[in-house]
């Protein structure tokens, strides 16, 4: 199946990548991911396997110390792999499991990292073809920024970050807010390099013009703009899309 669509020189790493994930799947481990030591305790089995090492006394699951950490069902793993190497859309996979887009892309992120952890000529493989032949793809993912952008610059109650609270109102700057319940107040950008980063309004722009490929000199002279900022702008923006799970994207958008 799957095997004909992927170079014969990269099936051995395959096969290991796939075996890996069967592992993860079935929880089972043999050996503790701190010390190596192979005794253990089984502490739960639900919601997930859960152990404690006899010798280092730490407590962990198939996935811990793996990009895979927490993001069960771990059984989704290579139904999502197989299914972008169909060319399949997030969107669509989302619909195979009924979830939001979002869960999709934060695992097809976490396996992107294990393969660039672990099998680095399937990586770039895996992360080539999402960017040459996975046109829809990067739609997706620029439509996906896009949004994004939109909600953090003109959401008017978001939650607040303290108490989740949705009694919150803007203040002064941009994306600040202040909530009436816990009376704190939260700027939905902090903690993000966006925060330090003017004039918003042309944000959207900026995204468009990288994803069309125009070098740096081109989005200058567009946007006026100075070199030195089209430079820091391109960095901070494929940094916040690697955030958001649109690894593929930010790849495409290193410049051409
Ligand atoms: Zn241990
Ligand atoms: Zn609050």
């Amino acid at each position: 199946m799957i095997y004909e669509l992927i170079p014969n020189e990269l099936h051995k790493e395959l096969n290991d990548f796939l075996n890996d994930l069967e592992r993860i799947a079935s929880q089972h481990v043999e050996f503790c991911p701190f010390c190596d030591k192979k005794e253990f305790y089984l502490i739960r089995s639900k919601p997930t396997t859960t152990y404690r090492c006899k010798a280092c006394y730490k407590y962990f699951t198939a996935a811990t110390n793996t990009p895979f950490n927490r993001l069960t069902p771990f059984n989704w793993l290579e139904t999502i792999f197989v299914s972008r190497i169909k060319n399949y859309s997030y969107q669509a996979i989302a619909n195979i499991f009924d979830c939001s887009t979002e869960k999709i892309m934060r695992r097809d992120h976490a396996i992107i990292n294990y393969l660039k952890l672990h099998y680095l000529s399937l990586y770039k493989w895996y992360i080539n073809k999402q960017q040459t032949t996975l046109n829809p793809i990067l739609i997706e993912q620029h439509n996906y920024i896009k949004s994004k952008i939109n909600t953090l610059l003109n959401t008017q109650t978001p939650p607040c970050l303290h108490c989740n609270s949705t009694e919150t109102v803007k203040i002064g700057k941009r994306t600040c807010y202040w909530c009436k319940r816990c009376r704190h107040s939260f700027n939905l950008l902090s903690n993000t390099k966006l925060n330090r980063l003017p004039k918003s309004e042309l944000w959207l722009s900026f995204i468009d013009l990288l994803i069309d490929g125009q070098d740096n000199t081109q989005i200058e002279k567009k946007l006026k703009l100075t070199n030195n900022t089209v430079r820091r702008w391109r960095a901070v923006w494929r940094e916040m899309m690697i955030n958001w799970n649109c690894e593929a994207l930010s790849i495409w958008c290193k410049g051409h």
